[in-house]
């Protein structure tokens, strides 16, 4: 019989533990506590080393800002959903 199983796509990282997430200005807010594959949960759980005070569950993501700088570094609506910035200018970059 013919396997006409689809081949299973490999899951892309989209973010590798360590990795620093940034305001769009650079500066340090948390960084990734584990690898996490593209569309895995991005719950506050999966960011350590928390630079500035981590957010609470009653507070809102779009009202997160960057505490030195009150930059923004997560963002809604976009057409992927929830990103967050990494990098600092001019390498800095949404995912
Ligand atoms: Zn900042």
């Amino acid at each position: 019989m013919l396997d006409t199983t689809p081949e299973k796509p490999q899951r892309r990282i989209w973010a590798y533990k360590g990795e620093t997430v940034t305001c769009i200005k650079g500066h340090a807010i948390c960084s990734i506590a584990e690898d996490i594959l593209v569309g895995s949960p991005r719950h506050a759980g999966r960011f350590t080393n928390w630079v500035q005070p981590e957010p609470d569950r009653k507070t809102s993501v779009a009202d997160i800002r960057c505490t030195k700088c009150r930059g923004v570094w997560i963002r809604g609506n976009t057409k992927h959903g929830w990103q967050f910035h990494f990098g600092a200018p001019p390498h800095g970059e949404w995912r």
